[in-house]
């Protein structure tokens, strides 16, 4: 109970006290910047139709954000084989693509989860990292895709990252950021007496909400204090033009001509989603040689 209550109150990045937030389940803190929450995490639930159509929507910007990841991992590392740890795979988007290059492994405490991935023939852990990991096994690189916002302990998964990771290589995290301008947005409207777009990014009432929304900045300050030096620090593409007038054609079954007028105004949305604040960014690490 204490330690839960010294996590709650105290920042994982500078030790300062947190002050409380927008919500009452919400707590900045005013020093370094770093949000979190004190929300329940519920592993083990059932996946149901809804999220499945969701997970549907997601597919091509999720295969295009691993594609992302491991070109980084392709360049920095330049080996032809990778050992390479996903932790919290979900559907399987980064192992679907990092298998057709390398022999990637998932560690995953979801069951239902766990079955699917291990049934579309991928390696996978059943567990929580790192205690599950077994017991030396050292790896070229570390995935973590949306997923070290909610964990709850992230110094001791960043330490345990640090001596999982062989010198020279790499610890990858994509996750949204507070400078994010669909965060800020939400922030302004929860303040305006509008919570739920600002509940909805926090995932509140998820089985896995998020606990903790970090800046580029702080999130670096915490990672290198563990012997990693920040490589890679760039926004995750959410929108493309790759081939964005397929996607207006098909998606919506628009005629030739419907989709044509269409093109125009959604490719100005796309170039101008390029220069506003992105809500989720990666960054990857080198570990010291
Ligand atoms: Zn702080």
């Amino acid at each position: 109970m204490m330690t839960e209550m010294a996590n709650t109150l105290t920042c994982i990045v500078c030790r300062s006290a947190l002050a409380p937030g927008h919500q009452d389940w919400h707590f900045t803190c005013r020093r370094c910047g770093l949000e979190r929450s004190n929300l329940k995490v519920k592993i083990n639930h059932n996946f149901s139709l809804d999220e499945d159509q969701r997970l549907q929507a997601l597919h091509a910007v999720r295969q295009r954000n691993a594609k992302q990841v491991i070109g980084h991992l392709t360049r920095l590392l330049n080996k032809s084989s990778l050992q390479i740890l996903d932790v919290g795979p979900g559907p399987g988007w980064f192992l679907d693509e990092a298998a057709k290059i390398y022999a990637p492994v998932g560690i995953e405490p979801d069951r239902s989860i766990f079955d699917r991935l291990q049934s579309k023939g991928h390696k996978v852990i059943n567990g929580f990292f790192p205690e599950d990991v077994p017991k030396d096994q050292m790896f070229d690189a570390i995935i973590f895709n949306d997923v070290l916002e909610h964990i709850e302990d992230i110094p001791t998964a960043i330490s345990k990252c640090s001596e999982m990771i062989f010198p020279g290589g790499l610890l990858s995290v994509a996750l949204p950021v507070k400078s994010g301008l669909f965060y800020k947005l939400s922030k302004i409207m929860s303040m305006a007496g509008f919570p739920s777009f600002f509940k909805r990014l926090w995932q509140v009432d998820m089985p896995s909400p998020h606990l903790y929304y970090f800046s580029t900045k702080n999130l670096t300050q915490l990672v290198e204090t563990d012997g990693f030096r920040l490589a890679v620090c760039e926004p995750m593409d959410v929108l493309t033009y790759d081939g964005l007038f397929e996607r207006i054609r098909y998606s919506g079954e628009n005629s030739f001509l419907k989709a044509t007028v269409l093109f125009l105004p959604i490719a100005f949305l796309v170039f101008l989603h390029k220069l506003l604040p992105r809500d989720t960014f990666l960054l990857i690490f080198t570990k010291a040689k």
